[in-house]
Formats: C-alpha cells, structure tokens, sequence
C-alpha cells in the first residue's frame, strides 16, 4: 500500500476520536462522564425540525447550488445584517458542510505551497491539520506570558513574506478566552496592511458571558467587503446545538467566495439538502433557544470555575463564552496526554490534553454538559489525583479501590 505523504503524516481529530471513544464506552455500559465533548446537550430549534422535514416530507430531494440554496443565502445576508451591522450581497456568502469546510474551502482558495498561516495559541486542533491538507505551513503564535492572549506585536513578529492569513477564533476553543475589541480592531488593521486574509472563526460569538456583546470585526474595517481580505465564519453548530447537521458558512470578498465555491463544487457539490433547509428554520425562527443556552453555559461555567477553583495545584482562568475552560494541572502531571489518559482509564472521565491544542500541561474541560455531570466529572477527578482522598469512589454501581499512580 502507498499512501500520500499527507495521508500518512496527518494527525487524527482527536476531539471527534474522544466522542468516539466515550460513546463506545458507554454503549459497553461503563459509568463515563464525558467532560471533552464540544456540543451542547439541547435539542434542534423546532423551526429547524419543521422547516427540514417539509422538505424531506417533499421527496424532492435534490442538488442545490454548491455555494447553498438562495433562502440559507438570504438568512444569512439577514444574519450578517442583524449581527455584524454588514449589508452584504449573496456573492458574498457561501453555506458549507459545517464551519469546517468553510474553512477548509478558503484555504484551499488561498494557499500555495509553503505559504504559512498564523494562529494563537491555545488553537483548535484541527487548525494545523487543515493548513497541511492545503499545502501550507502551521505558524502557531504563543504569548511570551504563557496567557491565553498573544499580543498583536508577537502576531506582527510572526509575520514574513509567507504569511497569508492569521486565523482568530474568539471565543477560543479550547480556553473559552475572549479577544478584547482592541486587539482585533489592531489585528484588522495589521492585517488589512500588510494585504494578508484575516479568518475570524466566529463559531461561539453568540455564546458569550457577563453581559459582555461579542467582538464585531467590521466595526475595526474600513475597506469594502470586496475589497477585503477579511472572512468572518460561522455555523449553526454551536449556537443551535445543531452539530450534526454540519451546516456552516462564510462571508467574505466576491473573489474569494467564487473560488471557495468552485472548490466546494468539486469537492461535495455542496451541503445536504434537508440540512440547508434546517438552518434556514433555524437563522429564520424564534431566537430564544440561543439565549437560554447561553445562561444554562453560563452557570454551568460558574459552578465548574468554582469547584476547579476549590481543587488545590490547579490554575484556571476563568472563560468569558464558548463552553470549554483549560485549566493547569501541570502540578499533577506534566504530560497532558498521560493524564488525560490516566483519568480514562482510572475514573472514565473524558477530557482532552492541551498538547493537541498546543499547550503541554493542560486539559481543555468542557461544560456543555448537564450540571451533575460537571460536579460528578470533577469529583471523580480530584478523588483520582488527591493522594489524601478516601482510597474508594462509588463510580455508579461499582466502586472503585485506587492504585496510586
Ligand atoms: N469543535 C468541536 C470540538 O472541538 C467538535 C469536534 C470537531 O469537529 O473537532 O470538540
């Protein structure tokens, strides 16, 4: 067998193998408290489910344009308008499979080989892969303080002629960190300067906390959409809690919407019909869903970021939306991967090491999950590296007996 050397080097999501891996578990009947998932536990706005079966309840299943059908494109020029304060036109929107692939799409449309793409650090773990499958080089970017936070002058000091585009996710996956709005209205203007493509990956703009409104990138541009390198993603994923039916989307200039869209073409003739059709239920219909999500995040956070707090050698710092914190355990062990290992293994409770978000020492713990499960996760894992805990842990109908590590 000879697999391409991409195949052969690219790295597995980790995030998906871990639901995986949860759900095998589960499904064997283990007691696992799943803390690594990255989707919320609500159901599908109602409007999504009607306005998907009324074309499934059709029959008439078929092709649609590959950049998405003319209703999800109208939704979202709405959406844009509504959020961002961005009159765009259809030519400046593109719907793909998931936000994914809008990503994937625009750096197929933007990279040559060995050009580079920044991004800070913690990032999501699939940023790097995907840089790769398009040719190019990672680049990512830590802040000398070891905060979550690179400064826009370690962003610039990365920059050479390789470089053709920094992508921001904010909130951030895995730290739940917030950008401030000087940093991205800095990072517009540096990028806008320099003439290098600025992805903001806006997945969890919607899922902010305190009261806080999210950061607007357009407020900080001054160019025309289409004469701009700037491209805002987003999806229905998270704020919906529709991940699975991996609907996603991107604005952007004409002349880089038309060439993702081409791409897109020829790589899946574009997204699933019924799932088109369901995001245009849910960008159309009653809003609430996302509001109440945000508050159940929300306390759900506050009472994480309390019981972490409690737990002594740990340092966690506090996420301002999206729904994972990325506490230090260092303390305990200093291999991320070992320990989020050591703690499958010992009390089935699922978290993901830092090191896949290019962080050694810490484990990215989501809270998209009930309440019981966060405070029964955490407890499971203080009692497995508190070395003065009881030695037994009733863990559902068994109990388990330590064996120190
Ligand atoms: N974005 C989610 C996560 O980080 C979903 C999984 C994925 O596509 O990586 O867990």
């Amino acid at each position: 067998m000879s697999l391409s050397q991409i195949a052969r080097t690219l790295r597995e999501s980790i995030t998906l193998k871990l639901n995986q891996t949860a759900a095998l578990l589960r499904e064997k009947g283990e007691p696992v408290i799943h803390l690594g998932g990255g989707e919320p536990k609500s159901k599908t706005p109602i409007d999504a489910i009607v306005s998907c079966t009324a074309v499934l309840n059709s029959g008439d299943i078929k092709y649609t344009p590959a950049d998405g059908i003319p209703a999800l494109k109208k939704a979202i020029l709405r959406y844009t308008e509504e959020h961002y304060g961005k009159a765009v036109r259809p030519e400046n929107v593109i719907a793909s499979c998931g936000a994914k692939q809008a990503i994937m799409a625009a750096l197929h449309a933007i990279l040559d080989p060995k050009d580079e793409v920044i991004f800070p650090v913690p990032y999501w773990v699939s940023y790097p892969e995907m840089v790769k499958l398009a040719g190019g080089v990672p680049v990512p970017v830590r802040a000398e303080d070891g905060s979550f936070h690179p400064l826009v002058r370690e962003i610039a000091d990365a920059m050479g002629s390789y470089t053709k585009a920094v992508i921001l996710n904010s909130p951030n996956n895995p730290s739940g960190a917030m950008y401030s709005k000087e940093f991205v209205a800095e990072l517009v203007e540096l990028c806008a300067k320099r003439s290098i493509y600025l992805i903001m990956d806006d997945t969890y703009n919607r899922l902010v906390f305190d009261g806080r409104p999210p950061v607007n990138c357009y407020d900080y541009s001054s160019e025309e959409v289409d004469q701009s390198k700037l491209l805002v993603i987003n999806c229905v994923s998270k704020m919906y809690a529709m991940t699975g039916f991996r609907i996603g989307w991107a604005v952007g200039s004409k002349e880089l919407i038309t060439a993702m869209a081409v791409i897109q073409g020829q790589q899946t003739s574009g997204p699933a019909t019924p799932s088109q059709w369901a995001a245009v239920g849910a960008l159309n219909g009653i809003q609430n869903s996302i509001d109440a999500l945000r508050v159940t995040l929300e306390n759900n956070r506050n009472i994480l970021i309390d019981r972490l707090n409690a737990f002594p050698g740990i340092r966690v710092t506090s996420p301002q939306g999206a729904f994972y914190s990325f506490p230090d355990f260092s303390h305990y062990m200093a291999d991320s991967q070992k320990l989020s290992e050591f703690l499958l293994n010992k009390v089935r409770v699922v978290t993901v090491p830092g090191r896949e978000f290019g962080m050694e020492g810490h484990l990215r713990i989501s809270f998209c999950g009930t309440v019981k499960e966060i405070t029964d996760g955490i407890e499971r894992i203080r009692w497995a590296l508190d070395p003065t805990a009881p030695n037994e842990l009733a863990l559902g109908d068994r109990r388990l007996v330590r064996d120190w590590m």
